[in-house]
């Protein structure tokens, strides 16, 4: 297979996530899995090497590398058959912080983030009763004094429990006051530490595959008013770089899961004999294979174009949407694919298979539903009218 073409040579980067993630193999996941217990070591290896704090400039302590080595390092920890959903979020969620937060918040969060003293893991924006359509969203924050007063609830914030920071997209002024639907949300960064059992609960979800997301309740939570991030009611737009970048880096994860499923079938396909020749000499074996791959390369080049504009500071909606739409397809192919080559044993549990088949299901779904992708891309980049 070729590899593809660099835009700048991050191999090296490649070379070292592989290195650390040989240290988790399958059966470290697997153990965690059939807990749902999350993978506190291997995130202590990944922040002690530095890679959470790729996006934090070296002013702040950081590595100062940019959103296409951030996913360099998410699509090789999924290439290598383990986990980036335990702390993906510090990465995406550097796009809001950097380019809205102040130089104060940025003071006080980004070196012990850096350092690994604080952990920037929770997301808090889907709520129970507006799901995709986010500016729906009850939770509000009412300003008292220096404080915010925060009452509502977020439903799949994932890692709330093992976060110290969440970032929080809560209504500051009722949406029929708004002159926009999309006017009268804000960004917080809440310190969880402060609040947790004041105001605060958080409750967790078990869910098909091991991802550590919860239920957040906030009653009377109050928070400092300097929690704000840029300015009140501008928030949504503030959370659209997130979202930017958290679509590239996800996609970028699929891309690795597609390459880890795509290796394991090629593997097998050459191993397995079946009817005096290995089941890989058959087309009906070969044809699924070799079409996730082409996807997943096409899918690739997606991920590349979207990195390069989110560095640029150029648009990047449709190509961040249609990387996660491509890549997420990608790995579910190769998925699918892994499945069926491996037969009866694509379903037991120590071939990492299934596992991985469940894990990387969820990216049809989030952080951005396939259909809401083409809605985007109906609406956004080919004009048709508005279906919602
Ligand atoms: C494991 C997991 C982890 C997650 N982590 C986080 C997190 O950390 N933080 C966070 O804020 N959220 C998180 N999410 C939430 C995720 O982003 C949402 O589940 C996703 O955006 C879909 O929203 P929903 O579940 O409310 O579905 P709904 O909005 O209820 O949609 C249900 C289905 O209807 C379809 N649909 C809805 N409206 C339309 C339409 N107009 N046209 C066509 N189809 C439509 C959708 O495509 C979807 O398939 C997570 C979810 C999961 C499952």
């Amino acid at each position: 297979m070729d590899q593809p073409l660099q835009m700048h040579d991050d191999s090296a980067i490649r070379e070292e996530v592989a290195k650390l993630c040989a240290r988790f193999p399958g059966e470290y996941w697997r153990t965690l899995d059939a807990k749902r217990a999350y993978p506190t070591e291997f995130v202590h290896a990944l922040t002690d090497a530095g890679y959470l704090a790729a996006l934090i400039p070296e002013a702040y302590g950081g590595a100062g590398l940019g959103l296409a080595d951030a996913a360099a390092i998410l699509e090789t920890i999924h290439a290598e058959g383990c986990n980036g959903a335990a702390c993906h979020a510090q990465m995406y969620m550097m796009g809001t912080v950097l380019r809205h937060g102040s130089e104060a918040q940025k003071q006080r969060f980004l070196p012990q983030i850096a350092s690994g003293e604080l952990r920037l893991q929770a997301f808090g924006v889907t709520e129970p009763t507006s799901g995709t359509d986010t500016t729906s969203l009850r939770t509000t924050a009412r300003r008292e004094g220096d404080t915010y007063v925060v009452d509502g609830q977020k439903i799949w914030t994932s890692r709330a429990e093992h976060s110290d920071l969440m970032l929080l997209l809560a209504r500051t002024m009722p949406r029929e006051q708004a002159a926009k639907r999309t006017d009268g949300l804000s960004v917080f960064l809440v310190d969880m530490r402060a609040v947790l059992g004041h105001g605060l609960t958080i409750r967790p979800i078990r869910t098909m595959m091991n991802h550590n997301s919860c239920e957040v309740f906030f009653d009377n939570m109050r928070i400092p008013a300097d929690s704000l991030i840029g300015e009140e009611g501008r928030g949504f737009r503030y959370i659209l770089d997130g979202m930017n970048a958290e679509r590239l880096l996800i996609a970028a994860e699929c891309i690795g899961d597609a390459k880890w499923f795509t290796a394991k079938s090629v593997a097998y396909a050459r191993d397995r004999v079946v009817f005096g020749r290995p089941i890989g000499q058959n087309q009906g074996v070969q044809f699924p294979i070799a079409r996730a791959y082409a996807q997943m390369r096409a899918a690739e080049l997606m991920v590349r174009e979207g990195c390069e504009r989110f560095e640029a500071g150029l648009p990047c909606g449709e190509q961040a949407n249609m990387a996660k739409l491509l890549a997420a397809d990608a790995s579910w192919a190769a998925a699918e694919a892994c499945v069926q080559t491996h037969g009866g044993f694509g379903f037991a549990e120590e071939y990492d298979v299934e596992r991985k088949y469940r894990e990387t299901r969820l990216y049809q779904v989030a952080p951005i539903s396939t259909n809401l992708v083409l809605s985007y891309v109906a609406e956004h980049v080919l004009g048709l009218p508005r279906s919602y």
